[in-house]
């Protein structure tokens, strides 16, 4: 056996996390699109059928108490808030990441107040988080500046009201220093708004900790709660009785079933609530959060680089010299749980990849991205598909 092979089994039979793949439904494809949409959790085919048989066919209109519907945007969100360094009563889930941007980034420049002019955003955003804030910009009347998070230091100043930024970048996996921008941002008198997308469930975020305003994220990547499953919204404790939501629909409201013509927020982090929740999805979430029992995000975070450096190992291995080139950095500090690879026919390279059991994603124009989920992903998972693409690729 080659080398690279005895490796992953060494690493694999050494790996305390192995057991939780089957968590999961899988099949033998090595599936690295975890970054995308997460895999199937064996939990939730059963419950999303009991959910629709029984709670809404039999319980009907009673399982709105009976059954926890009306409060599972905030159970959910204490079973998320572990995950991301958050203490309870911080994070509603419910709508889509776009929709919470939206409303963090409103909220965030009405608490910032008058005088500050100008919002900052990630210039290396996944589009939709630059598409909402420039519409939030016009809206507020305030104007946007794209920099990079690099640049973000010394971007702000006295007119910032706030900062939109990605914890880790979509496309080529850097992990940005959410500490030190976050603490940056707030010497400047700002209001810090972290995108979570591609970082909860791969990493430790620690938002108590470094004293994040508000974050958004999703929780069909490395959450694995679905397609289309409902994102979150936290809410730092000390500034909730100023979040000021854009959004102000009657599940926010202190008295939702008062039916008031006039609107009172509901304190706590229910102020992030909007409409009726999306029960179906919500709970297939709560169902999917249930892989995360026991497990430890700094030992997810630990396998996650170990799987990322031994892909990377391998792809040195087995691919041509010159076909492909990392985006991806290389300190542990600065990466991600994926591996972003550019490659001259990426769309061609990543169509072969899948034929041949191999599944990641082709993001234009030329970038091969391969998501390490280390709730299911193996040390053998990542020698397999460093083989794959160097055959692909026309190595040995
Ligand atoms: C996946 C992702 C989104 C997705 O937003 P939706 O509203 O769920 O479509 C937003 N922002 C980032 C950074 C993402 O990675």
């Amino acid at each position: 056996m080659s080398e690279p092979v005895l490796k992953a089994e060494k690493l694999d039979a050494a790996d305390d996390l192995a057991p939780l793949r089957d968590r999961f439904l899988l099949d033998d494809v090595v599936y690295l699109d975890g970054n995308s949409l997460g895999a199937l959790p064996a939990g939730v085919p059963d419950r999303v059928a009991d959910v629709v048989r029984r709670q809404w066919g039999e319980l009907r209109i009673r399982s709105w108490d009976e059954s926890g519907w009306w409060t599972a945007p905030e159970r959910i969100g204490d079973r998320i808030a572990p995950l991301v360094g958050a203490a309870a009563g911080q994070i509603v889930v419910g709508d889509s990441t776009s929709v919470n941007i939206f409303k963090a980034l409103v909220a965030a420049v009405r608490m910032a107040g008058e005088d500050r002019t100008e919002i900052l955003v990630d210039a290396s955003t996944f589009p939709t988080d630059g598409y909402i804030a420039s519409s939030v910009a016009r809206l507020t009347g305030r104007t946007l500046r794209a920099v990079t998070p690099a640049e973000v230091p010394a971007a702000l100043s006295g007119r910032t009201a706030a900062v939109l930024l990605n914890h880790v970048d979509y496309r080529t996996g850097r992990l940005h220093d959410l500490p030190s921008l976050t603490a940056a941002v707030h010497a400047a008198g700002a209001v810090a708004v972290w995108d979570l997308c591609h970082s909860a469930g791969a990493l430790p975020v620690g938002l108590d900790e470094h004293g994040v305003d508000l974050a958004v994220g999703c929780t069909y990547k490395y959450l694995n709660g679905g397609p289309g499953a409902p994102a979150y919204l936290y809410v730092r404790r000390s500034l909730q009785d100023r979040f000021d939501s854009p959004l102000p629909g009657w599940n926010s409201h202190v008295e939702p079933f008062g039916m008031r013509p006039e609107y009172a927020p509901a304190p706590g982090a229910l102020r992030g609530r909007v409409g009726t929740p999306d029960i179906l999805s919500m709970l297939a979430l709560e169902a999917a959060l249930e892989v995360w029992d026991g497990v430890s995000i700094d030992a997810v975070r630990a396998k996650s680089l170990a799987l990322t450096d031994f892909f990377l190992e391998c792809v040195a291995a087995y691919v041509p010299g010159g076909r492909v080139e990392s985006l991806t950095p290389v300190p542990h500090e600065e990466r991600g749980s994926q591996v972003a690879l550019r490659c001259a026919d990426a769309g061609d390279a990543m169509k072969r990849l899948i034929e041949r059991g191999v599944v990641g994603d082709f993001r234009a124009p030329d970038v091969l991205r391969f998501g390490f989920t280390p709730l299911y992903v193996g040390f053998a998972d990542a020698e397999r598909a460093a083989r794959v693409l160097g055959e692909v690729l026309g190595g040995a």
